[in-house]
């Protein structure tokens, strides 16, 4: 199937909104920000056997591709409008490609995004997307802004996808509900909205706990404390993990997608009552410090040290 019959493909099933005056089909959009907002602009790239396992679905990878993407625009409390996709393809594969847009375009249609253009490329299978959105320039939620005493905050639960990979890796059998979480994450867009303006700093959890804190700290000048025993574990995690395996899962896995955030103590009641609005848990793990580093406390208030701070990419072997 040539290219141009790929795109034609793509362009029958994308939808569109009012602000796209032209979308897919001419040299580049047309696009209109509503006045009084900002754009906001991420990018992110999932590589075959880096950021998904060879043998994972064409659905799941349209659904991932995007959703982490729609993760960071949930991390700066915006509103997703539009994005772009950049496929590179080792094969015009008409099947592959209505997979991969099932997915990809069903999560888009869940947030009302429009897909408005792409490039469509031969080469190993990689998939680039932009994604594009709005927020009001005082409430962009950004990783500088935390303060000491602040309440550390985090939503969902941590180490489910870490522990898919980790039990998939030992050949061990994997909870269905694990392995969702690891191919179909749920960017928490409505939550990062629901924080606009009662959060002083936040990030998307994309590359472990620690790591991913670690940014927030480093931009905003303090440190913070942990408890282990806060940590959000979902049950399916707590039933195929014992706790000082699933810890470093926890702490130092990746590809959560959940929102870490800090915000005043008085503003405690109204993130609970913001977040259940918007059907998202969450929960305090710790506070901001004004000392630098992370402490990570046991149960019984003794110091953990972590076995690993998240994924780096030139660092550790790629899943296969
Ligand atoms: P050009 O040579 O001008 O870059 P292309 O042939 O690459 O044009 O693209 C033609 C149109 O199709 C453009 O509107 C482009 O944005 C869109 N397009 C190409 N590939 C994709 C894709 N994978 N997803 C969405 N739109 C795409
Ligand atoms: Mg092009």
């Amino acid at each position: 199937m040539p290219e141009f019959d790929l795109i034609a493909r793509i362009r029958e099933r994308a939808s569109l909104r009012a602000d796209v005056l032209l979308g897919i089909g001419d040299d580049a959009a047309l696009l209109r920000v509503p006045a009084g907002q900002l754009l906001v602009v991420s990018c992110d790239t999932l590589n075959a056997g880096v950021h998904f396992p060879l043998d994972t679905a064409p659905a799941d990878i349209g659904h991932k591709a995007l959703a982490v993407n729609l993760s960071d625009l949930a991390a700066m409390a915006a509103q997703p409008a539009w994005c772009t996709l950049s496929l590179s393809l080792p094969e015009a594969d008409a099947d592959w490609l209505n997979g991969f847009l099932d997915g990809f375009l069903a999560l888009a249609h869940a947030h009302g995004v429009a897909l408005v253009g792409g490039d469509t490329t031969r080469g190993p299978l990689s998939i680039g997307v932009t994604v594009h959105g709005f927020v009001p320039e005082a409430l962009a939620l950004r990783r500088a802004g935390a303060q000491a005493g602040d309440e550390l905050w985090l939503t969902g639960t941590l180490g489910d996808a870490a522990a898919a990979l980790t039990l998939r890796a030992a050949t061990t059998p994997v909870d269905p509900l694990l392995t969702a979480r690891l191919n179909r994450p749920t960017p928490r867009v409505a939550a990062g909205l629901a924080l606009r303006g009662l959060a002083h700093a936040g990030i998307d959890v994309s590359d472990g706990l620690l790591a991913d804190l670690g940014h927030v700290l480093a931009a905003s000048g303090v440190g913070a404390q942990i408890d282990l025993a806060r940590l959000p574990t979902s049950a399916a995690l707590a039933a195929a993990i014992g706790e000082s395996g699933r810890w470093p899962l926890q702490l130092g896995g990746g590809d959560d997608y959940e929102l870490c955030f800090t915000a005043a103590p008085e503003q405690h009641a109204a993130i609970v009552a913001a977040l259940a609005a918007v059907d998202t848990p969450v929960q305090v793990i710790g506070y901001i410090a004004a000392a630098p580093g992370v402490r990570v406390l046991a149960a019984d208030g003794s110091a953990y040290t972590p076995s690993q701070s998240g994924y780096q990419h030139f660092a550790k072997p790629h899943h296969e």
